[in-house]
């Protein structure tokens, strides 16, 4: 049975996985950088340890200390959050081989899965749909130009280790092609370390439609329902909801029958999550899998009452899932925006610094999972989300008028935060008409006076 575990994360999720060890009766043991001292997670858990400098690349990216301290500490199983290390093929192969249960699949599953052309190789043989394009990776340019002709223009060029929207670039015709390829591959070298891209169709405003997957090691493969996460800023999500207003039941039914499809054929096993991406006439595509939990995950948590961090314990701990697909209740609907401290008034530029008053919505159907307080420090160091509000109803409309509700009662003083635009998003028609695709936030951004983003 597992015991002890590990968080090797920080911020919101970190805090979110001492909730779920508590409640199971789990010891947690954090780990730290010097920038995150006075964070929550780091207060709550039952020990920690500092296992480096304030960069990334000294701390939570440092497999070697994590492993030390996870010696030290006597843990079971080590929890890898999002971002960071959870997609390192490499980090849960060491787990793997020092005897501490990694909490996600099997490291050679996340080979296959994490590189993105081999991932739409496996799917596309299990007979699920992909983006037409190029046959894995392409390294010249004249191959890649002849490639990007046959598929017709728009195409989009991918990095196949790319995450977060980075290394992606998208190629009118040949002449911006050539100059797009090689800002894809520098770009992807600079961040990922790997330079390999692939070539895709650039579909015409899509929806970005993803089903979280559970997957236990005894076979059995559900998925537990989608989420719409078509309001994004540059390939970035912002807003994630569930049921997408998008599908009929019939498309959901087809698009979740081929994640499980999908996950069954990549030998999947614990939390996953299946991309795809939908165009208006109802085709869908896959596009990538994430191989761990994601930051909207609570978005199906509170859809369902399926609490998913618990399950992926459990599922490591080697327990059978609970439930059946029928089990599953798709009977609330479920909002989530990310707050992020920027300024969305100057093009979201980053707003570190001291938070001053800090007041967290509440009431009936309301969530917040964030690991900041009145005078917390955000640190520059990492990405700027400091909080995810999640409300939910029985209904989209309870939902919208909900999270508009709380997004009104929320302050947070000191920096600036995504909180005034997500009001303005709550109240726009095409995003209450169900209407937003990938393009929106773009053609909202540019019809909407930025004075309205202003938080003080
Ligand atoms: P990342 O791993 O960096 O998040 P994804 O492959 O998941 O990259 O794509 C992120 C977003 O980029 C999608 O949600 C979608 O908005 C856009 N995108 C990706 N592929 C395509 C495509 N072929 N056509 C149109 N948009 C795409």
């Amino acid at each position: 049975m597992i015991q002890k575990i590990l968080i090797a994360n920080r911020g919101e999720i970190a805090l979110r996985i001492v909730r779920a060890c508590r409640e199971l009766g789990i010891k947690t043991l954090a780990v730290y950088s010097e920038a995150d001292v006075q964070s929550l997670h780091v207060q709550l858990a039952d020990e920690a340890i500092c296992i480096g400098g304030p960069r990334s690349a000294d701390s939570y990216l440092r497999a070697d200390r994590i492993i030390s301290a996870a010696e030290i500490g006597d843990v079971d199983a080590i929890h890898p959050g999002y971002g960071f290390l959870s997609e390192n093929a490499k980090f849960a192969e060491q787990c793997e081989s020092c005897n501490i249960k990694f909490i996600g699949p099997k490291s050679a599953v996340i080979s296959t899965m994490g590189d993105k052309a081999k991932a739409k190789e496996t799917v596309k043989k299990a007979g699920v749909p992909t983006v037409p394009g190029s046959d894995g990776t392409v390294d010249s340019e004249d191959e890649a130009i002849k490639i990007a002709r046959k598929i017709g223009y728009p195409v989009i060029i991918k990095a196949v280790a790319g995450g977060g929207g980075r290394g992606m670039r998208i190629a009118h015709n040949n002449v911006s092609f050539a100059k797009e390829f090689h800002s894809a591959r520098n770009e992807a070298e600079q961040v990922f370390g790997n330079a390999e891209v692939y070539i895709e169709k650039y579909i015409d405003k899509p929806r970005h439609i993803e089903f979280q997957i559970l997957a236990d090691n005894h076979g059995k493969v559900l998925h537990i329902g989608e989420r719409d996460c078509s309001v994004q800023r540059r390939h970035q999500k912002l807003i994630e909801e569930s049921p997408s207003p998008f599908l009929t039941s019939d498309l959901r039914k087809k698009m979740g029958k081929a994640a499980v499809k999908a996950a069954a054929a990549a030998g999947y096993t614990n939390a996953g999550t299946i991309e795809y991406i939908v165009d208006g006439k109802g085709n869908f595509y896959f596009i990538e899998m994430n191989t761990r939990i994601q930051v909207e995950h609570p978005v199906t948590e509170e859809m369902t009452g399926i609490d998913l961090i618990k399950e992926q314990i459990r599922i490591a701990n080697g327990d059978k899932l609970s439930f059946s697909q029928r089990d599953i209740k798709f009977d609330r609907h479920a909002i989530e925006c990310r707050i992020n401290a920027e300024d969305p008034a100057r093009n979201f530029i980053p707003s570190p610094g001291t938070i001053g008053l800090y007041y967290a919505p509440g009431g009936h159907g309301v969530r917040v999972d964030s690991h900041v307080y009145g005078g917390y420090v955000i640190p520059s160091h990492y990405d700027s989300m400091i909080g995810k509000l999640i409300c939910y109803g029985r209904d989209r409309k309870t939902a919208i008028e909900r999270m508009y509700r709380a997004l009104s009662e929320y302050i947070i003083r000191g920096v600036k935060t995504t909180i005034p635009l997500h009001k303005a998003i709550m109240s726009d028609p095409v995003f209450i008409e169900g209407k937003a695709t990938t393009a929106y936030m773009e053609e909202f951004m540019n019809r909407t006076p930025s004075d309205l983003f202003n938080s003080d």
